[in-house]
């Protein structure tokens, strides 16, 4: 067993706290996340744990300006643990009074009494998984609610005090339109949201969906739809006043999802809990993903970690532009060695890049269209950074 405590968080501690609940209802068919049904007995245990994987890492975090509740399914906690947790990070952490703290929520878990109990607890953002409004998508994705239930949920957790409130979408379904992923556009839109995030459907090998896909029960949009519904949610939501800031995020002005956006940034988060990963801004490390092992280890007064990795310059440099290139904002000259960047400039002279990538004095940045391609576009640049010498 790896001890993480012996070479992580030595530089700096972690800002940002990410603690993973690996429980849902029932696993979603397009679902590959780590997470198992829900277990009243099981739920207590863990949380437990996770208290203890707390106190033990204590050490390695710094002032927390985020925390983000996420699985699984958060809500499906009963609500004396999620206070506990909150309660115990109080306790032991020194937080921002204006830190963003989030918990992802499915609809199918929530009432009254638990969007105030949240709310009380602490937690002031909160993102529900809506996916789409229509029930032959969400029946064919397994999801467990309906339109209804997403409304209501909006409604009470609004009422309960919430003023930041993120909606989940997908988009590229099976039995997908482009019309019905309008609908589904202009109803969430309707709900004026602070956030929304629109990710395109990506099957997994190993999950239901594939298999039914690979059968060829159901079929997925073509490729020409998946980028009209791309662009269409692109222009649909910039004329609604939300900021296209990261391939599958938009923001009303001042409602980023800070947490993500420290990802992003490769800011140092430390992750608690089964299948959390963290990262210092020089090792990568990750928790084992088996959840009875992961409160075996802790129980028996150990960590954890199953890995750690301490990455080469090379690896950061790549974690740089494809973590970078997501946002909108992009990545700032001063980021790469003088070499780096005329090998960036060179890169972006090729005529396939041209309206994919903005190069300006002094940053980097892909345009919306280029997200659209953004893994070619990531790959052209890199391979000629590649190339160059990188030391260890
Ligand atoms: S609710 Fe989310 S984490 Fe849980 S099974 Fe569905 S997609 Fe996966």
């Amino acid at each position: 067993m790896l001890d993480y405590n012996r070479f992580m968080f030595t530089q700096h501690k972690a800002e940002h706290i990410y603690i993973h609940i690996p429980f849902c209802i029932r696993k979603c068919r397009y679902c590959d996340f780590h997470s198992i049904p829900h277990d009243c007995a099981l739920e207590e245990r863990y949380v437990r744990a996770v208290l203890n994987e707390t106190a033990l890492r204590k050490n390695q975090i710094g002032r927390v300006t985020t925390i983000f509740f996420g699985g699984g399914t958060p809500s499906i906690l009963a609500p004396v643990l999620l206070t506990e947790i909150m309660h115990v990070l109080k306790q032991s952490c020194e937080i921002d009074a204006d830190a963003e703290i989030t918990v992802e929520a499915n609809p199918a878990t929530m009432h009254a009494e638990k969007s105030e109990t949240l709310k009380t607890a602490g937690f002031n953002r909160i993102s529900i998984g809506v996916q789409s409004v229509h029930a032959r998508e969400l029946a064919t994705l397994g999801r467990m609610h309906d339109w209804n239930d997403v409304m209501e949920t909006c409604a009470l957790v609004r009422s309960a005090g919430f003023s930041n409130l993120s909606l989940d979408l997908m988009y590229g379904l099976p039995g997908q339109s482009v019309e019905s992923w309008l609908h589904s556009l202009e109803h969430v839109i309707a709900l004026n949201p602070d956030h929304i995030s629109a990710y395109e459907l990506t099957p997994e090998r190993e999950t239901p969906l594939f298999g039914q896909l690979s059968s060829g029960a159901v079929a997925l949009p073509s490729e020409e739809a998946v980028a009209e519904m791309y662009t269409l949610a692109d222009e649909l939501l910039a004329n609604n006043r939300y900021e296209h800031y990261e391939i599958s995020n938009y923001a009303q002005p001042a409602r980023r999802c800070r947490h993500n956006m420290a990802y992003w940034q490769r800011k140092s988060y430390i992750g608690l809990g089964a299948a959390a990963h963290s990262f210092d801004g020089h090792y990568r490390s990750a928790n084992t993903d088996d959840i009875i092992q992961y409160m075996e280890r802790i129980e028996q007064g150990g960590v954890p970690v199953i890995e750690t990795i301490e990455l080469t310059s090379l690896q950061a440099l790549q974690e740089t532009v494809f973590l970078g290139l997501r946002t909108a904002d992009g990545i700032a000259r001063s980021a790469f060695e003088p070499v780096i960047w005329q090998e960036i400039e060179k890169a972006l002279q090729d005529d396939t890049l041209q309206g994919l990538a903005e190069i300006t004095p002094d940053r980097l940045r892909l345009t919306s269209r280029g997200w659209l391609v953004s893994n070619q576009v990531i790959a052209s640049i890199l391979s000629g950074i590649e190339k160059l010498p990188h030391g260890r």
